[in-house]
C-alpha cells in the first residue's frame, strides 16, 4: 500500500507558480521622490565601490585584501592573520546591524543598498531599458515572432550585460590583487595568470546568469535574510504597506462607497518581485518603495492625499499608534551598546607587532663546566607597511648571563625576524626549572614593550 505524506508546505510567488515554471517579471518604470533618492544612493555606492581601489590611504588602498603577503588593508590600518580574531567582531557587528536594522526600518537594506539590488536596478535594468525601451514594448516584442529588430535589440542586451559583468569582476580583482595588477594582467596573456583569469571567468558567468536570468529569484528563494523577515519584524516595523482602511472596498473613481484604490494596478505592475502589497505585507517585498512611488503618482491624478501604500508599522496601517521605544529593540539596542565596547576594548588593545619567546631545536639544555645552558629565539612580527626598529632586553635573574648577538633589530615592513638568544646559569646557581622573562619593544616607544616568557629548563635534582 503507498503512504501518502502530506505535503506541509507549498511555496510559490509571483514569478515561481506552484507548477514549478519561471514567470519572468518585467517590472514598469517608475518616477517619484523614492526612486529619485534611490538613484541618487545607487549611483552613490556604486561610484564609491569602484573607487575604493583607487584611492590610497597611508601609501596603499583604502580598501585592499592582498592575496600574496595575506595582508588586510583597511583605510590605512593593516591586518594580518594573526588578526583574525577581528573578524568575529566585524562580521557579527555586520549580522547585529541588519537584525537592528530591520527591528527599526523593515527591509531597508534590501531596498536601499543590497549589492543584488544596487546592481539590478542601478546598472542591468537601465541597460535593458535603453537596449529593449520600456516594459510595455519588450513584453509585446517578446511575445511577437523572432523578428531581425528582436534578436537585434536581445544580442544588444546581452553583449552590454557581458561588458557590465567583466568590468565588474575586474573591479573586484583589483581588491585583492591591486588595480597596478589588475591593469597589467588585462594587457598579458590569460596564461600568465590563469588563477586571476580563472576567477574573472568565474566571477563574470555569475555576475551574468545573476543579473540577465535569475534576478529577483535571489531574493526570493535563495537569501537567507528574506527567510528570516518573520522572525525579524514586528508589528511597530517600518514596512512598505497599504493601507486597506481607507483603500477598500476598491472602485472607480466616484462609484458608491468605494475606497480609494481604484484598483488600477500601477503597484503590481511596478514591483520587481511581481507581488500584489494589497494582499497584506510579504515575504518577498523588498522595501523597493516602488509602489509608493506608482500609487502616490495616482493619489496626484485622482486628486487624493498621497500614503495609500506608504511607508508605515503594520499597526500603523491598522490605524494604532505606533511605538518606536519597544522591549525588542531595547534589548537589541543595549546588546549592540555592550558589543560596541568589547570591539572598542578588544581593538584598542591590539598592538602592531607580535612577539613569542620559542625554544631553539634541537637539546632543551645542555650543561658544561660553566652551568646550564638554554638556547631561545624571540619571533618577532611587524605589522606596519614601514621597517620598525625594535629592542631585545632580557630580564635579568640570579646568577643568569644572557647572550643576545642582536638586542636591537630592524624587522621589514609586515614582515618578521628570528632573534637567538644563549642564557646560562652559573654552577651551583640552577636548583631548578624558572620562568625567563623577555622585553620586547620599539626603539622609539620603549614604554609600549610586551613581555614574552618562556621556561628555563636544567637537570632535575
Ligand atoms: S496603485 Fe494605488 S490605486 Fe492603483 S491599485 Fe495600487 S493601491 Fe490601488
Ligand atoms: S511590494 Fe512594493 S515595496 Fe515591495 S517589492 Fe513590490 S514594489 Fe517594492
Amino acid at each position: 500500500m503507498t503512504v501518502r505524506l502530506p505535503i506541509v508546505s507549498e511555496f510559490s510567488s509571483a514569478s515561481l507558480p506552484t507548477d514549478g515554471r519561471r514567470e519572468k517579471i518585467q517590472p514598469a518604470d517608475v518616477r517619484g521622490r523614492f526612486q529619485r533618492a534611490r538613484g541618487v544612493g545607487f549611483a552613490f555606492l556604486i561610484g564609491l565601490w569602484a573607487a575604493l581601489p583607487w584611492v590610497r590611504v597611508g601609501g596603499h588602498p583604502a580598501l585592499f585584501v592582498d592575496v600574496e603577503s595575506h595582508e588586510l588593508f583597511l583605510f590605512g590600518l593593516t591586518f594580518n592573520p594573526q588578526d583574525t580574531w577581528l573578524l568575529f567582531f566585524l562580521l557579527s557587528g555586520i549580522g547585529f546591524g541588519l537584525v537592528y536594522a530591520t527591528a527599526l526600518a523593515g527591509r531597508v537594506w534590501c531596498g536601499w543598498s543590497c549589492p543584488q539590488t544596487v546592481f539590478l536596478e542601478g546598472v542591468y535594468r537601465r541597460i535593458e531599458r535603453w537596449t529593449e525601451g520600456p516594459r510595455e514594448k519588450r513584453m509585446r516584442r517578446d511575445a511577437g515572432p523572432m523578428t531581425a529588430e528582436r534578436v537585434a535589440r536581445k544580442v544588444a542586451s546581452h553583449a552590454a550585460f557581458g561588458v557590465a559583468s567583466l568590468l565588474i569582476a575586474h573591479i573586484v580583482l583589483s581588491y585583492f590583487v591591486s588595480l597596478p595588477k589588475t591593469f597589467a594582467m588585462v594587457r598579458q596573456s590569460p596564461g600568465a595568470h590563469p588563477e586571476a583569469f580563472a576567477w574573472v571567468v568565474v566571477i563574470s558567468s555569475v555576475l551574468y546568469l545573476d543579473f540577465a536570468w535569475f534576478r529577483e529569484q535571489v531574493c526570493v528563494v535563495l537569501c537567507p535574510y528574506g527567510r528570516l523577515q518573520s522572525s525579524l519584524l514586528d508589528e511597530h516595523s517600518l514596512v512598505v504597506g497599504y493601507d486597506a482602511r481607507r483603500g477598500e472596498p476598491r472602485g472607480k473613481k466616484g462609484a458608491e462607497g468605494a475606497g480609494d484604490c481604484v484598483d488600477c494596478k500601477r503597484c503590481v505592475v511596478v514591483c520587481p518581485t511581481g507581488i500584489d502589497i494589497r494582499n497584506g505585507v510579504q515575504m518577498e517585498c523588498l522595501a523597493c518603495t516602488a509602489c509608493i512611488d506608482a500609487c502616490d503618482e495616482v493619489m496626484d491624478k485622482l486628486d487624493r492625499p498621497r500614503g495609500l501604500i506608504r511607508y508605515d508599522s503594520m499597526d500603523g496601517l491598522a490605524g494604532k499608534p505606533r511605538r518606536i521605544v519597544r522591549p525588542r529593540v531595547l534589548l537589541y539596542t543595549g546588546l549592540l551598546v555592550i558589543g560596541a565596547v568589547v570591539a572598542f576594548v578588544a581593538t584598542r588593545g591590539r598592538s602592531d607587532f607580535e612577539a613569542a619567546l620559542l625554544r631553539l631545536p634541537g637539546e632543551p639544555y645542555t650543561t658544561d663546566g660553566d652551568g646550564v645552558r638554554n638556547g631561545l629565539e624571540v619571533h618577532l612580527v611587524n605589522k606596519r607597511a614601514e621597517a620598525v626598529e625594535y629592542r631585545i632586553d632580557v630580564d635579568p635573574a640570579e646568577g643568569m648571563t644572557a647572550l643576545v648577538p642582536m638586542p636591537t633589530v630592524i624587522v621589514p615592513p609586515l614582515g618578521d625576524v628570528r632573534v637567538p638568544m644563549f642564557l646560562t646559569v652559573a654552577s651551583g646557581h640552577f636548583r631548578s626549572e624558572f620562568p625567563v622573562r623577555v622585553r620586547v619593544g620599539r626603539t622609539s616607544a620603549p614604554g609600549d614593550a610586551k613581555v614574552v616568557s618562556a621556561t628555563f629548563l636544567g637537570p632535575s635534582r
